[in-house]
């Protein structure tokens, strides 16, 4: 890694305003971005059609589709199409898998429901393309912050509900149930037990670590505890909102190694990173001495895991997603968890 882009990983965290207009990330020329490993096979996509998107069946009358950025599906019946989230990354492409797939099998392609994952724009910015005369489903919590946050591309869900919902078209169930927070307050599983598969969005990258901050997640103990209630259901392919593949049961067990090896090494870090000669050094500016302190742990905790996942996981010699997600679970561990430190004696 360069010079810069490593100080541009570390100055990241404090100073994200600034990131943007920092040489090392606006540069006009590709000479100037950093370069990184060659992307393992296991975070490789699908060759995507002259449109830019790739749709497969996931099982029978469930589909996904991906730009190899985002991903949603749709599952066909004979009363009517329903779409599981409608990223804007992908938008008009939502649309023309849908009607690809439903002239191939002759049956409907008029979309009758919409469930939303979470309110999120963007998984639902493309909602707005097919029109108010579908049913949206979503939490109730997606429906109060989507009328709080008021985007007219994420219409609000008609039916909402507060544990769980059985979505019944055209002979077809899918169970929608909420177990806490997790990424976002309103996150939600989807499961398809007549299709062997689980749709659960923003916690597991297959084949990909986290981006920043544990994929920007608000409840580091809601997302790290998350994985463990998908692996509760039973399914063979997991949709999971991003990147080219539907993943696999390893996958999520990979996920979770990474983000046990990434707890450990926190814990580690903080038990071994001494703070008095950092708080000596500084003297009464404190707050220089807070920064030294917990940049010091989160590089101890991070780098040995950035080591071993390097080659393994897309994304892992992307330093500052490893380091943005390593201090979020430190800071977690200190003040979740407790204790945040010593008791003055
Ligand atoms: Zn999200």
């Amino acid at each position: 890694m360069s010079l810069r882009s490593r100080a541009a990983a570390r100055d990241g965290p404090r100073i994200q305003g600034e990131i943007v207009t920092s040489p090392a990330t606006s540069a006009a020329s590709p000479a100037d971005l950093p370069e990184y490993a060659p992307v393992p096979a296991i975070a490789k996509g699908a060759p995507l059609n002259e449109h830019g998107y790739h749709v497969r069946q996931v099982e029978r009358n469930l589909y996904a589709v991906t730009d190899n950025v985002y991903m949603s599906a749709f599952l066909t019946t004979p009363d009517g199409v329903v779409i599981f989230d409608a990223p804007p990354n992908i938008g008009h492409n939502i649309r023309r898998a849908v009607d690809e797939v439903t002239t191939a099998n002759g049956v409907t392609n008029q979309v009758t429901h919409m469930v939303y994952s979470h309110h999120h724009a963007d998984h639902q910015g493309a909602s707005f393309l097919f029109g108010g005369d579908i049913v949206r489903i979503g939490h109730e919590e997606t429906r109060r912050l989507l009328l709080r946050d008021g985007d007219a591309a994420r219409p609000v869900p008609d039916v909402t509900f507060s544990d769980s919902y059985t979505l019944e078209v055209g002979g077809e169930h899918v169970e929608l149930a909420w177990h806490g927070p997790n990424h976002s307050p309103d996150n939600i599983y989807i499961h398809f037990p007549g299709h062997d598969t689980l749709m659960f969005i923003d916690v597991v990258n297959a084949g990909w670590i986290p981006i920043y901050n544990l994929n920007l997640s608000d409840d580091v103990i809601g997302y790290s505890g998350a994985p463990a209630i998908a692996l509760d259901y039973p399914w063979t392919h997991l949709i999971s909102g991003h990147l080219g593949r539907v993943a696999t049961r390893e996958d999520v067990a990979l996920h979770q190694q990474y983000i046990a090896d990434i707890e450990a090494s926190s814990r580690e870090a903080l038990a071994s990173v001494n703070p008095g000669p950092i708080f000596q050094h500084y003297g009464e500016n404190v707050w220089a001495a807070v920064r030294a302190y917990l940049d010091a742990v989160t590089e101890h905790a991070a780098a040995p895991v950035i080591a071993k996942y390097t080659g393994v996981l897309g994304g892992a010699d992307i330093d500052i997603y490893t380091w943005t997600t390593t201090f979020a679970i430190m800071q977690s561990i200190r003040l979740d968890r407790g204790p945040s430190g010593p008791v003055h004696p």
